[in-house]
């Protein structure tokens, strides 16, 4: 499976700590492999690797990267999600699966440099949401939801339960 990473234009560490923070980790959930962030933030950073580092798997973070950096370096298809692009539905079958991916999400008012620049400008449904939503729901329709319950090898691992809360604190190895 090809990797799949986000870049996060627009961040204020003020305003978007939240939202990002949730950006991250619910992209991390979906099986992307990390996320860039356009503004420098280490407050972000250190709460993204504690989840990761509990949690486990390989997810990074790096924030104060130039999304025209990331993307000019970046070797495979770019996907800009906004509610002005194609639909979703027509957009994924033309998406390379043998490819890295970059999923694009913004937070203010995006360039139009990234609209030219993207190989996809995709919308999940035409009305203005969150890029939480967003993005969540493209990374289902994109991997089919196949890491939702994959195993990350972390310190804690979640046990399903139909009732209560069930986690096994893993010895390290
Ligand atoms: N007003 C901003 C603009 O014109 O770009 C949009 C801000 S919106 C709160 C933040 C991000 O959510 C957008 O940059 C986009 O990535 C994502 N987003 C919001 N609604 C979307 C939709 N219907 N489809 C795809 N992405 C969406």
């Amino acid at each position: 499976m090809s990797e799949i990473r986000i870049m996060r234009i627009g961040h204020r560490p003020d305003r978007d700590k939240r939202v990002t923070t949730h950006v991250a980790l619910s992209s991390r959930a979906l099986g992307a492999s990390g996320i860039c962030v356009d503004t420098y933030d280490p407050k972000l950073e250190e709460g993204i690797r504690s989840v990761a580092d509990r949690f486990g798997g390989s997810y990074t973070i790096e924030t104060g990267v130039k999304w025209r950096e990331a993307v000019g370096k970046f070797d495979g298809t770019v996907v800009h999600l906004t509610m002005y692009g194609q639909r979703m539905d027509e957009a994924l079958p033309k998406i390379p699966r043998d490819k890295d991916l970059m999923v694009i999400v913004g937070a203010e008012k995006v360039p139009p440099e990234v609209y030219q620049r993207a190989d996809f400008n995709v919308s999940v449904g035409n009305q203005p949401h969150s890029e939480i939503a967003a993005l969540a729901i493209f990374l289902y329709c994109f991997t089919g939801g196949s890491s939702l319950y994959s195993d990350r090898d972390g310190k804690m691992t979640v046990i399903p339960n139909e009732r209560g809360k069930t986690v096994v604190e893993n010895i390290p190895r």
